[in-house]
């Protein structure tokens, strides 16, 4: 990478239709000439955008897996690997699918043009670059990159408490513990349940049910680390992985995410607090070592919470633990 710039400030690119779609987009140029890259990723950068930089269509691909990157804007001729390969490329990996590809054709390329949308390029501009139709560009590629981080964040979001819905966290899981198997590393799972949730509901009413959903989310959210996941499995059920905890460090966590509930302090009418615990299982790779998988890890975890919920609710139970060491102090 030979120029790695960001805008002072945003400009054009700040979106101001919430939070899932407020963050800045990201821009890879990718050129062979230094100049031309030189003179596009300025033009990008004045245009309020992150803008990171590519010599060749190689070097793109492997930046595109470090780093997030929502529009790339490529010359065709970018060494080994064309643009256009590389477009074609990005369609056809889930990951980097959504990326909004723009390819610049030098003049003498026009036959390239149908080339260029057949491998996947989603827009083309030519050369020589017309600054304000690049920035135009820019800007409806942004329209469109927005909107479907908008529509994925509907689709992996519970709509009552911001928490990963169940698929989503399924596949973050199953993502983890592939990434744990193959670099050897712990990975545990928290299950959390409510403790008699049901008569919450009953005793004072479901829209209070509801905000004990979101508090709870919230609290346990406030406990987790970076790539900590938690997930609304369904109604009152959540789950967390922890990657890279071992199953020391899991209860440990679990605990405080147990006292952390216990102690949410949400009231009735009447200003009267709302007795709120749950159960937690917890389970870790560490206990029967590389064979897990997502499914057999929850289960596992499930049964050490039936375990907590047995033997008195509102404690964490470890499965693997005998029963007595496994309890938690209550209160
Ligand atoms: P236990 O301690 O054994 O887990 O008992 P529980 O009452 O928590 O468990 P049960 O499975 O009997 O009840 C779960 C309740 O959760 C029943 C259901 O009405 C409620 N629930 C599920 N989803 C929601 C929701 O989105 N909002 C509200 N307010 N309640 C919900
Ligand atoms: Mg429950
Ligand atoms: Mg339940």
């Amino acid at each position: 990478m030979d120029l790695d710039a960001s805008a002072q400030d945003d400009g054009e690119a700040r979106s101001s239709s919430g939070p899932a779609t407020g963050e800045r987009i990201s821009v890879l140029v990718c050129e062979h000439s230094q100049v031309q890259l030189r003179i596009l990723s300025q033009a990008v950068i004045d245009a309020g955008y992150e803008v990171h930089t590519a010599r060749s269509a190689d070097e793109a691909l492997s930046l595109m897996g470090l780093i997030p990157i929502d529009i790339f804007l490529t010359g065709i001729e970018v060494g080994a690997t064309s643009g256009l390969e590389a477009c074609w490329a990005l369609k056809s990996n889930p990951e980097t699918e959504t990326v909004y590809t723009i390819v610049v054709t030098a003049s003498g390329q026009e036959k390239r043009l149908e080339e260029s949308l057949d491998a996947g390029a989603d827009d083309f501009i030519r050369k020589p670059v017309n600054m304000t139709e690049l920035r135009a560009r820019l800007r409806a590629a942004s329209r469109l990159v927005r909107m479907q981080k908008q529509f994925r964040h509907m689709a992996e979001t519970d709509a009552l408490t911001g928490a990963a819905n169940r698929r989503a966290f399924m596949n973050y899981l199953d993502m983890q513990v592939e990434r744990a198997q193959r670099q050897d590393t712990p990975l545990s799972v928290v299950m959390i349940d409510l403790d008699h949730f049901k008569s919450v509901n009953d005793t004072y009413g479901h829209a209070k049910g509801d905000t004990v959903l979101i508090e709870t989310v919230r609290a346990v959210q406030r406990g987790l680390r970076e790539r900590d996941m938690l997930g609304r499995l369904g109604g009152e059920e959540f789950a967390v992985v922890l990657p890279g905890a071992s199953a020391h460090a899991a209860i440990d966590a679990a605990e405080r995410l147990r006292r952390a509930i216990e102690a949410l302090d949400i009231r009735d009418d009447l200003g009267e607090r709302l007795p709120v615990t749950a159960s937690l299982g917890v389970t870790s790779t560490e206990f029967s070592g590389q064979l897990e998988t997502a499914e057999s890890l929850l289960q596992v975890a499930d049964e050490a919470l039936y375990v907590a919920k047995d033997t008195g609710r509102n404690r964490v139970i470890c499965a693997g633990e005998p029963v007595e060491e496994g309890l938690r102090a209550v209160g």
